[in-house]
């Protein structure tokens, strides 16, 4: 492919796009493929000659879209939100194009120094504490992880080589092994302490956890892979109270944000805590600004060498939103689930099972487990509307998650009508 027939290639395949987003509601949410449905479809070995490329776009139709759960139809209510936004998808291209391996500084300056004002610009719009922010110099500062379990890991690494340092500190005889088998990580069923949990979104209170972490010197990591994007309201602000007692915070823009995956923003107050736990410098990644104490080696700050360009889709979304275009697509989805619990608490047979605070509503049928795993069956294999259940405290729940960017009061409503309709079909089924 040339420059001429990937500028065809790409408009046709922008088109293609929109297309797919335009029309995504024609499409049904959730596949009707079995598991291994995809191998008899497909050559069992890569082409020895180019195929056509016409060939591979009809075949994106027959093979892929076929096997597709569509996480940005706005009949999808499962799990978590994923982001995408035009303009993040735009970005992504670029960065595909500029290609770079951004491990340090030198190895392409725009990647590095981008994501450390995108991580300050976003620490801002949620009124962290001037110590998670790398402006001024100060000692804290942000990256960009691929996962929020990768953030957790990564905490989870520094802390332990922090408290290997504290503890040779005052005892010096100690070995780091006899250190290692003694280390203890604190954690509830939940794992971490979490800001919006994923089974029912709900929150530890930092203001009691914190306190005590810092009188134990114990490090304290907050995950609020989901929720975090809420913040950035005002009137969701206080959710986040208590982290100022945290040594590191992390939450997903690519859940929330409209960022697409993957994207997950991780600030330490102290930026030595985690370089001093991964700091690796052969000499051919070694530069000469490097000990200028004024640049940053993002590799000192993750598991992998080699990392994305991932903060041009935070630039572009939020330039192309504004802070307050942001703020309106939480406030729309929040909105969503407010309507959508009001539905579940108008009809007696139904019950809310955990505090709407933000786009998910835990619901079910009042009643035993059985009747709601038959509900949810009957939901699964309609696939008219895609969610997943949960267990609260030994309870089968269904959860509602508002997801997509283009939902509507009409889809909640709709979808609203049809779990009743199932309900209904099966409760009467139960009786006879
Ligand atoms: C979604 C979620 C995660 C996992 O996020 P990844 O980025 O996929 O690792 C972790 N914690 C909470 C609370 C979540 O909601």
């Amino acid at each position: 492919m040339d420059a001429t027939e990937f500028r065809r290639r790409g408009r046709e395949m922008v088109d293609y796009i929109a297309d797919y987003i335009e029309g995504i509601e024609g499409r049904q949410v959730y596949p009707d493929v079995e598991p291994g449905y995809l191998r008899p479809l497909i050559p069992s070995c890569a082409p020895q000659e180019p195929d056509a490329y016409e060939d591979i776009m009809k075949d994106v139709e027959k093979v892929i879209m076929p096997g597709v759960t569509h996480w940005h139809s706005p009949r999808f209510f499962a799990y978590f939100p994923t982001g995408s936004s035009y303009p993040a998808m735009l970005a992504d291209m670029l960065c595909g194009a500029i290609g770079c391996i951004g491990f340090s500084w030198a190895s392409s300056p725009a990647c590095t120094e981008l994501e450390t004002v995108m991580l300050d610009w976003l620490g801002k719009m949620l009124q962290l504490p001037e110590a998670f922010l790398a402006e001024k110099a100060g000692s804290g500062g942000g990256v960009i992880q691929g996962s929020a379990s990768e953030a957790t890991l990564m905490a989870l690494l520094a802390a332990r080589s922090r408290a290997t340092r504290h503890l040779q500190a005052t005892r010096p005889g100690l070995t780091e092994a006899a250190i290692m088998e003694k280390l203890v990580a604190y954690g509830s069923d939940q794992v971490v302490a979490t800001l919006g949990t994923t089974s029912c979104c709900s929150f530890d209170r930092l203001s009691e956890v914190g306190p005590v972490c810092n009188r134990e010197d114990l490090w304290l990591h907050v995950d609020a892979a989901y929720a975090g994007s809420a913040f950035i309201c005002p009137e969701f602000r206080h959710l986040l109270n208590g982290v100022e007692f945290a040594d590191s915070f992390n939450f997903n823009p690519h859940k929330w944000l409209l960022v697409n995956f993957d994207c997950s923003a991780m600030w330490v107050k102290k930026r030595v805590d985690l370089t001093g736990a991964f700091k690796l410098d052969p000499v051919y990644l070694q530069h000469s600004h490097q000990d200028s104490g004024l640049i940053t080696d993002y590799r000192h700050w993750q598991l992998p060498l080699g990392r994305r360009f991932r903060s041009l889709k935070m630039w572009f979304v939020f330039r192309m939103y504004g802070v307050k275009g942001l703020q309106a697509h939480i406030r729309k989805h929040v909105q969503l689930a407010h309507e959508f619990e009001s539905l579940v608490r108008q009809d007696p047979r139904f019950e809310v099972c955990a505090e709407v605070t933000l786009g998910l509503v835990c619901f079910r049928l009042k009643g035993s487990n059985k009747l709601n795993e038959d509900l949810l069956d009957r939901i699964s294999s309609a696939k008219k509307i895609h969610l997943v259940p949960c267990h609260l405290r030994g309870r089968f729940v269904l959860r509602f998650a508002i997801c997509a960017r283009t939902v509507e009061p009409a889809h909640v409503q709709q979808a609203w009508a049809h779990i009743q309709t199932l309900a209904s079909a099966l409760l009467e089924a139960a009786q006879e």
